[in-house]
């Protein structure tokens, strides 16, 4: 396996690959997990070779974030890619990235990427757009591979792709979760047990919200509140938001009228937590 660091080394590398098979990526900010895991897995699967990107992006936080704290743990990483049997991982300084004085495209990401995270963390998506396309520009892959936990970054990544007709397919992978549904994240690490424990209500919230759907309840207002009532009820737990949203367009409905994905993001004094859950029976639904 190889670990390269430079821009010129990913540029050489993978469109070597290109020459004779294609070229999947797993774009992550380390810290590996059994969510990752299932990406990287995907994309051996389908890919003749596999690079896994490791940057934790500076442009997608913002001031007072959690950028200095975010989980680094680099030797094990590459022990992780290696026993999955990837091909290369590009773990590159920031200038690798975002040489001084050259201006990178930032791709828009719309009225979209004000809302939800977007609200809570203003300019996150343009630092993801941005990186994400320098991602794409430097590798050339063939498929790339986004976890459905993000949902709504996954959502403005391939509307990017859409828009600026980046030769790639985005593949989306099923959110893995802990035995209790909590979702595999790198910022679980941060919590203690008693919020550990807790956290819990964020797949409870989520879940409550898919019963009532699977029993036809159609007005999002009921979901929303029944999903506030659970997290409410968790001590330590505060809301930053909860939502039902239209997955073809990510906008807040009244009313379930197609496909519909339940949203929670959720503040513990040392982590903050997001998750979603596509609603059962609302593919149907009008
Ligand atoms: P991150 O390292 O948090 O930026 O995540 C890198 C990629 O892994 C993103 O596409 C995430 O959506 C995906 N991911 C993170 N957590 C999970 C999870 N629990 N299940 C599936 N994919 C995940």
């Amino acid at each position: 396996m190889d670990l390269i660091r430079t821009a010129s080394d990913l540029r050489e590398l993978t469109s070597a690959w290109r020459a004779d098979g294609e070229v999947g990526l797993v774009p992550t900010m380390g810290s590996l997990h059994d969510g990752h895991a299932s990406l990287i897995r995907r994309a051996r699967e389908d890919a003749t070779r596999t690079l896994v990107s490791i940057f934790v992006n500076p442009a997608q936080f913002g001031p007072g974030e959690d950028l200095a704290a975010y989980p680094r743990d680099e030797d094990r990483d590459v022990d992780v890619c290696r026993g999955l049997g990837v091909d290369a991982i590009w773990a590159p300084p920031v200038e690798e990235v975002y040489p001084s004085g050259v201006p990178l495209p930032e791709p828009d990401a719309g009225p979209v990427g004000e809302t939800f995270e977007g609200a809570a963390r203003p300019g996150h998506f343009r630092g993801v757009l941005k990186v994400v396309h320098r991602l794409f520009d430097l590798t050339g892959p063939c498929r790339a591979y986004f976890g459905q936990k993000d949902a709504q970054q996954l959502f403005l990544i391939g509307r990017m792709v859409r828009e600026l007709a980046i030769p790639v397919t985005i593949v989306p992978c099923a959110t893995v979760r802990e035995s209790d549904g909590l979702a595999c994240s790198s910022r679980n690490a941060r919590l203690s047990p008693e919020e550990r424990e807790q956290a819990g209500c964020l797949f409870l919230a989520l879940s409550e919200a898919a019963g009532l759907a699977r029993a036809g309840e159609r007005e999002t207002a009921v979901l929303v509140a029944a999903m506030a009532r659970e997290i409410g009820a968790t001590p330590m737990a505060r809301i930053d938001y909860v939502a039902v949203v239209r997955d073809v367009t990510f906008e807040a409905i009244a009313r379930i009228d197609g496909p519909a994905r339940a949203l929670v993001a959720v503040r513990f004094p040392s982590a903050r937590l997001i998750d979603n859950l596509l609603l059962p029976g609302s593919a149907g639904a009008r």
